[in-house]
């Protein structure tokens, strides 16, 4: 069970970093390597440490050709190329990568009161105030067919905030589509790319018969960022934060992962006051789930369930499949973007406690996905601000294929 134990590698490691006169991670001359450690796993795990590097596996790739991505300081590269692992470069200078980010934009002026938010939102990242901004433009917009909502409070008291949209059938009265985005702190796409998604049904709704269809076939919550304190601390601190910012008794270390913590088939401590508890209560929704998916990056793959175990299956598993082909199809259209599809288990790796598990079993979601977008590890979490349009574009291809055939 090689790759259940390399799962324990995820825990992040005790790393000197370097900070500029803000208080800001500096992340300059690291470089990023794919490593391949074959069956050296736990040997690996104690030379990254010794080495100070920084593990950015989100996924390890399939259980039969597992890798890690890992970022090494430059002081350290010449001791890391030493050690001869079977490796390929990613990046050769991560704070480069970051610099390509670009600048946070100013939040785009509104042409008139109830407009929608222009589409150059989408050409850069924001600061997090604006994405509340963003979020309360396209409901003012749309102010009839939708609402604001919340997902309760994270654990530094922000609001998790969101948005309901509902059809002419009025609101709650369709099955839900619920969309999560920036569960992890930072892969920052994942929060743009489901904003660029409500922004097509809202411009939409009143001049294309298919996706008023869509709305009024389905009521949709959408939280793009359902991790906040983790994403205020990516753009303040720490652009590689992973988790979010709870503290917990008993431990210096500050984070939970909130997308390893829904209370299903999960044995850590404290699943009650777990942040996955609070988003799955959200979720007992009286028409039911059609869909829900939890966005993330990066890696390119569509993820059914199950991740606790390989030999499960979900009871409507050939339809999740052949939806799942047919949706990276759809994405693969525009600019030819591969996403690789099929259960978690089976695709890369046993993994407890994930939401798509708790919405398939506990709230009875028909399908239950999590979606890693761009890219396959080159640019990785820091995807540059001019991929965030065509991400968000082949995407709402995928949905619109999605939403008219599940
Ligand atoms: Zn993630």
């Amino acid at each position: 069970m090689k790759f259940l134990k390399s799962l324990l590698l995820v825990a992040p490691l005790t790393v000197a970093l370097r900070l500029d006169r803000r208080g800001k991670v500096i992340y300059d001359g690291y470089k990023i390597f794919r490593v391949a450690p074959g069956d050296n796993v736990a040997d690996f795990e104690a030379r990254l440490e010794s080495l100070e590097a920084i593990d950015l596996t989100h996924n390890h790739g399939h259980i039969d050709e597992e890798h890690f991505d890992i970022a090494v300081p430059p002081e350290n590269l010449s001791a890391f190329e030493g050690l001869n692992f079977t490796s390929e470069v990613l990046t050769e200078d991560l704070g480069v990568d970051i610099a390509l980010e670009g600048e946070f934009a100013e939040y785009p002026e509104l042409s008139a009161v109830a407009a929608l938010p222009s589409l150059s939102w989408f050409n850069a990242y924001h600061a997090y105030s604006d994405h509340l901004t963003f979020l309360k433009d396209i409901q003012s917009s749309f102010s009839s067919n939708s609402e604001l909502i919340t997902a309760g409070k994270s654990f530094e008291g922000r609001d998790i905030q969101g948005i309901h949209l509902w059809g002419s059938g009025g609101k709650d009265s369709k099955p839900a589509v619920y969309f999560h985005g920036n569960v992890h702190a930072r892969e920052w796409i994942s929060s743009k790319v489901v904003e660029y998604l409500t922004y097509q049904l809202v411009a939409n709704y009143n001049n294309d018969t298919t996706i008023k269809g869509f709305l009024d076939s389905y009521d949709f919550y959408i939280l793009p960022i359902v991790n906040p304190d983790g994403f205020l601390y990516t753009q303040t601190t720490n652009r590689l934060w992973r988790k979010n910012r709870q503290t917990r008794s008993g431990t210096s270390a500050v984070g939970t992962d909130v997308n390893r913590n829904w209370p299903y088939k999960w044995d850590g401590e404290g699943s009650s006051t777990s942040p996955g508890s609070a988003l799955g209560d959200q979720l007992a929704k009286k028409k039911g789930i059609k869909l829900y998916i939890d966005w993330h990056s990066y890696g390119q793959y569509i993820l059914t369930p199950y991740g606790y175990s390989c030999s499960a299956a979900a009871s409507n598993q050939a339809k999740q499949n052949s939806l799942a082909k047919n949706t990276a199809s759809a994405i693969a259209k525009p600019y030819g973007t591969q996403f690789t599809t099929g259960p978690i288990c089976s695709t890369l790796y046993a993994a407890a406690g994930g939401s798509n598990d708790y919405v398939t079993d506990v709230n009875k979601a028909e399908f239950g996905w999590a979606i890693e977008l761009r890219d396959t590890g080159r640019n990785g979490f820091t995807l540059p601000a001019n991929q965030i349009l065509p991400t968000g574009i082949e995407v709402w291809e995928g949905m619109k294929y999605l939403f008219a055939n599940m």
